[in-house]
């Protein structure tokens, strides 16, 4: 490397911000440019307003290679931060480069001050490159033949969800990239099993929403100004990407929303109102969360409907050998979750769909557990819509997601009038804009929504594959632990049919009393009926204790957790 990363910090600190950029220009003009064969696509570098090609690479056969990191743009400024990026990384090892604390280079040089948001997120962008690239090949190289090392650039393939590697998940440095874990509660490292509830958000979804506060807020699709302009874009590209994640054929199928709940009552009174009749029946089921089940429960009161239930076997799935005992050509809807917030059930949502297109009846499905830990494809399984929130797939609250078939869009009524979702108000009637238009009336949550694209970008980085398989295998070590423990009860089917949640209960043991032991060791489950009371009344118990599992959870926490159940039985007199 041409230059030190103190050398850079020498200069810096002399200059004003500026002298600053120029500086960057100048130290871009010095970078070794890529030939135009190095300029492959495959090397691009998404979320950067320029090209930049970027390359990481093991120099060396080790298990924990040291990183050979390239990289080129065709804008000057670029290649200048490119070069603090390298000297940054230079002579480190895969390993080192994936723990390197590289936003304290970014902060010592004050660059959010004198490069712009859009700039900072291409920054983010060669960083993550890289930071994958280190984790996909820390230790994952000691078999290749050396040979084959040189010139390999990162086996780290972008799809739909998400990088696809075969390197071992790093659940600790996942972890720490979430702020509020890396803290002690009373000495002790927090183990955050409620992600069920809502999950931990990574610094970049939380730098995401700064970013927007301090750099361009504005309200959205309504300013011609800089700003306005900018959160317009902003707003657009996050609707893009979470259309791209759950496989939407167009983003305009995507509608900002509040969250699940908000949805799922706006879908049952703006499509359920105008289409169920006296006499039709709604089908749901007894696993529902209650979002899923009183808005269909007072639809079907307003609508002279009935209301329905799939039957569910003794584990706790959908019983579907008994489908046609309930499923008819009387049945206008179907509403289910794709996976239970109680027994983790997930549920067979393509064999649902088509048995209910058989019918003629229309199916919702309530992502809010599925959609952050699986991946989902409303093309694939053909489902009419799918609802989702933010703040369970590590983005914030207040922002959901509504996905329609396009049909199904059209021909449902908006339930909230005002700004924005019209076409032409007229003293007498008004008309309405096409979705996702019509059904974001007022102001959104406009900085949620952006994050949101952001919490999702970090999902497909890690992998939402990845994070899948992680979780199982985090459930089976809780499985094959709890299993072992006198008088536990684990609710819900086998692992094949489940993701990761475990609701358990211990004979003579309140679940709300183990959760104020487990507290005490800063592990938090949640307790009680989680918002399922229909599900805990067939189960027979008034509550249950639950862990959910997300990416940043690790062995160590399930080992720390069957060790805390154990200790509370003895506390309780239970051995
Ligand atoms: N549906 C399911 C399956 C849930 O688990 C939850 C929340 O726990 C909801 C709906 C409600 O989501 P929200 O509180 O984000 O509206």
């Amino acid at each position: 490397m041409f230059i030190t990363l103190d050398e850079i910090f020498e200069e810096f600190e002399d200059l004003d911000p500026r002298d600053q950029s120029q500086y960057l220009l100048e130290i871009g003009y010095e970078l070794p440019r890529f030939e135009d064969n190095q300029k492959r696509d495959e090397d691009l570098v998404h979320g950067c307003q320029s090209q930049v090609w970027l390359t990481a690479a093991p120099k060396d056969g080790a298990a924990d290679p040291v990183l050979q990191i390239s990289a080129d743009s065709d804008a000057e400024i670029v290649r200048g931060l490119i070069t603090i990026l390298l000297a940054s990384y230079e002579g480190l090892t895969a390993s080192q480069v994936a723990a390197y604390p590289i936003t304290d280079v970014f902060d010592r040089l004050h660059l959010r001050q004198y490069i712009s948001p859009q700039r900072h997120n291409g920054l983010q962008g060669m960083v993550d490159r890289i930071r994958n690239s280190a984790i996909a090949l820390s230790g994952t190289h000691s078999d290749v033949p050396k040979g084959e090392q040189a010139g390999v650039s990162v086996t780290v393939k972008e799809s739909r969800a998400g990088a696809e590697t075969d390197a071992p998940f790093d659940a600790e440095s996942i972890r720490a990239e979430f702020p509020v874990l890396n803290q002690l509660i009373d000495g002790q490292r927090p183990i955050f099993l409620d992600s069920g509830a809502s999950a931990q958000k990574p610094k970049a979804v939380i730098d995401k929403e700064r970013e927007v506060q301090e750099g361009y807020f504005a309200n959205a699709y309504r300013g011609r100004h800089a700003f306005g302009a900018r959160i317009d874009e902003e707003l657009e590209a996050s609707r893009k990407r979470i259309a791209a994640f759950i496989n939407a054929p167009s983003e305009r199928q995507i509608v900002f929303t509040p969250g699940t709940t908000a949805t799922l009552n706006m879908v049952a009174a703006g499509w359920g109102d105008r289409f169920t009749k006296p006499g039709d029946e709604i089908l749901i089921t007894e696993m529902e969360h209650h979002a899923n089940f009183v808005p269909w429960q007072q639809l079907a009161k307003r609508a002279g409907a009935t209301l329905r239930f799939i039957p569910l076997t003794n584990d706790g799935r959908l019983d579907m050998s008994r489908l046609d005992e309930v499923l008819s050509k009387k049945t206008r809807l179907v509403a289910v979750c794709g996976m239970s917030n109680v027994l983790g059930t997930v549920n067979p949502i393509a064999e649902l769909t088509r048995a209910a297109h058989d019918v003629g009846a229309v199916i919702v499905v309530d992502g809010a557990q599925s959609v952050p830990h699986m991946t989902s494809d409303v093309q694939a399984d053909d489902v009419d819509f799918l609802i989702f929130s933010g703040h369970k797939l590590y983005g914030p609250t207040g922002v959901g997601v509504l996905y329609g078939r396009e049909d199904r869009l059209e021909e449902m009524e908006p339930v909230l009038f005002g700004g924005h979702m019209i076409d032409r108000v007229f003293k007498d009637h008004s008309t309405w804009a096409p979705p996702p238009a019509k059904f974001e009336a007022g102001t959104l949550p406009i900085v949620q929504a952006i994050a949101l694209g952001t919490a999702v970008e970090w999902s497909q980085n890690v992998g939402i594959d990845r994070i899948h398989a992680h979780e199982q295998s985090l459930l089976q070590l809780a499985w094959d632990q709890l299993t072992a423990i006198p008088n536990m009860q684990i609710y819900g089917p086998g692992l094949e049919h489940r993701g990761g949640i475990l609701s358990f209960r211990m004979h003579d043991v309140h679940p709300e009393d183990l959760a104020a032991l487990l507290d005490r060791k800063a592990i938090m489950t949640r307790h009680g009926h989680h918002c399922a009371m229909p599900l805990h009344d067939l189960l027979g118990v008034s509550a249950t204790t639950r862990t959910s599992f997300a990416a940043y959870n690790t062995a160590e926490d399930v080992s720390a957790l069957v060790s805390a159940i154990m200790s509370a039985r003895q506390i309780l007199r239970r051995n």
